[in-house]
């Protein structure tokens, strides 16, 4: 009997869909606790459900209802170790002491979770080796310094360009739909109660905003440091540094460094073919695992919020980029966008451009047509750089925010936010969640209270999941249109797609 033989897209989308029902089933109980305590010197765990009555203390007024699951373990894991071991739980008259955590009860669904999680790591391990040599054979193999400068300036400047054009959608849709005001005071201190520690542990992890030492920063003391830390701007900057200074190289000299360079990058896209295979099970787990814990409760908590965001995003990607290359290439628009839809899943999947770099520069060799010359220039430089969905999240983001504590943003603040969410954008890692931290620079530069992320911070994950879609495909957008106007464009081909 011929087996039937479902495209790898069609595979990984099958997959979405049941893995967010899977999540669903299986999501997390909001009225369970999971009390680990020591009694008689024993350590035992207890899980609680349907409480009526939770206190921490004895004679303690602020009872918290089986609503309260995060906020109950949020409280626990502010108190210091001299309070807990005062803590005396009294759930329903029953008494806990010598408490060592409150925890919510992980289901099947988050229990799978470590398979996407390797599937998120086969994929960033690419990442790092592929920018490097690709950036080196990409510059390279541009020729000479004139045409790089060329293709360089054009890409940046249009990658800067969209992303300006995305915070301020940003911004017209969150003072056109004003989600901040529709939000009740009560869902707000709600928010800001139940995520504080988790804002707290954003805050603290220090961005910098002085654009000096950034600049600085992007020269990296040591190319290997850089590369074991992940910094993608100093990988950029090294790697681009080297491809030009290979075309200044005699011939004898630089052929084999651009050919082993060459063979790296190709080993590494080759390994994309392989990873891909478990594709439809990491995802499957990675959205299982999403659903199941974070549930679709938060976005109606934060409707317009969430819908301002969503709106945004699907601006950009459908109108802006499908107007991009309608003027800008001969390629369809349909075409286009089949041939990027393994990349999007993947991103959308992964919430990360970084995991998505060898996937997307796969799609638009093989499917698109670009050459190779210049997805190895354009695609990895905007990984790094190139985030217009996360920019336009940071634009709403900021407006939202301000309009929670009652802020009116003028229009210098909101000029102030679209060059703040450009630098911030350029400066976000590509790997999930760094958009919030980056958002507390944009933030800062308006005076709107950093700790306001707390409102944001629960459907975080869901809204990641879609920026990170629209980052990717603004980055092959731009390849498509450079490869055009450079003659690099070849017929597209989706038999593959
Ligand atoms: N996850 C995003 C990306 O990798 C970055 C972010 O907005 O957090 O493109």
């Amino acid at each position: 009997m011929k087996r039937l033989k479902l495209k790898l897209h069609t595979q990984i989308v099958i997959a979405l869909f049941l893995g967010a029902i899977f999540g669903a089933i299986f999501h997390i109980d909001k009225n369970l606790v999971e009390i680990t305590h020591v009694e008689n010197g024993i350590e035992k765990k207890v899980e609680i459900k349907n409480w009526s009555t939770f206190s921490f203390v004895a004679n303690e007024t602020k009872t918290y209802s089986s609503k309260d699951q995060l906020l109950i373990i949020q409280k626990f894991k502010l108190a210091s170790q001299d309070e807990r071991k005062k803590l005396h739980l009294n759930v329903d008259g029953k008494i806990f002491e010598n408490v060592k955590s409150i925890d919510k009860v992980k289901t099947i669904a988050l229990y799978i979770k470590p398979i996407g999680d390797i599937f998120i790591r086969l994929l960033t391990m690419i990442a790092i080796p592929l920018v490097l040599a690709s950036l080196i054979v990409g510059a390279a193999s541009l020729g000479d310094i004139k045409r790089l400068a060329r293709v360089g300036g054009k890409t940046i400047s249009i990658y800067l360009v969209t992303t300006a054009l995305a915070v301020s959608i940003g911004l017209i849709l969150a003072n056109l739909i004003q989600p901040g005001i529709r939000m009740p005071q009560s869902t707000k201190e709600e928010l800001l109660a139940t995520y504080q520690t988790d804002v707290a542990k954003k805050i603290e992890s220090e961005v910098d905003i002085d654009v000096v030492s950034q600049i600085v920063n992007l020269v990296p003391k040591n190319p290997i440091r850089a590369m074991a830390e992940s910094e993608m701007l100093q990988i950029v900057f090294f790697a681009l540094f080297v491809g030009i200074a290979l075309t200044f190289v005699r011939k004898e000299k630089s052929q084999p460094v651009i050919n082993f360079f060459d063979g790296l990058s190709d080993t590494m896209i080759k390994l994309v073919d392989l990873i891909m295979k478990i594709a439809p099970y990491g995802v499957f787990a990675l959205i299982s695992a999403t659903v199941g814990e974070f549930g679709f409760e938060i976005l109606q908590t934060l409707i317009w919020y969430s819908l301002t965001v969503l709106l945004g995003l699907f601006i950009h990607t459908v109108f802006i980029y499908s107007g991009m290359i309608k003027l800008f290439s001969k390629m369809k628009v349909k075409t286009f966008f089949r041939g990027m839809r393994r990349a999007q899943t993947i991103a959308f999947s992964t919430s990360s451009s970084a995991a998505t770099l060898p996937v997307n520069m796969e799609c638009c060799e093989e499917n698109l047509g670009i050459s190779k010359n210049i997805t190895s220039f354009t695609l990895p430089l905007g990984a790094t750089i190139n985030m217009d969905g996360t920019a336009l999240y940071q634009g709403v983001a900021t407006v939202f925010i301000a309009q929670v504590y009652g802020m009116d943003l003028g229009i210098i603040e909101q000029l102030m936010v679209v060059l703040t969410a450009v630098l911030a954008s350029i400066g976000t890692a590509p790997v999930p969640g760094v958009g919030i931290i980056m958002l507390i620079i944009v933030l800062k530069a308006v005076h709107v209270p950093e700790e306001g992320i707390a409102l944001i911070l629960g459907v975080d994950r869901i809204l990641d999941m879609c920026r990170t879609v629209t980052n990717i495909t603004g980055d092959a957008t731009v390849s498509t249109i450079i490869a055009q106007s450079e003659g690099e464009l070849r017929k597209p081909d989706l038999s593959e797609a």
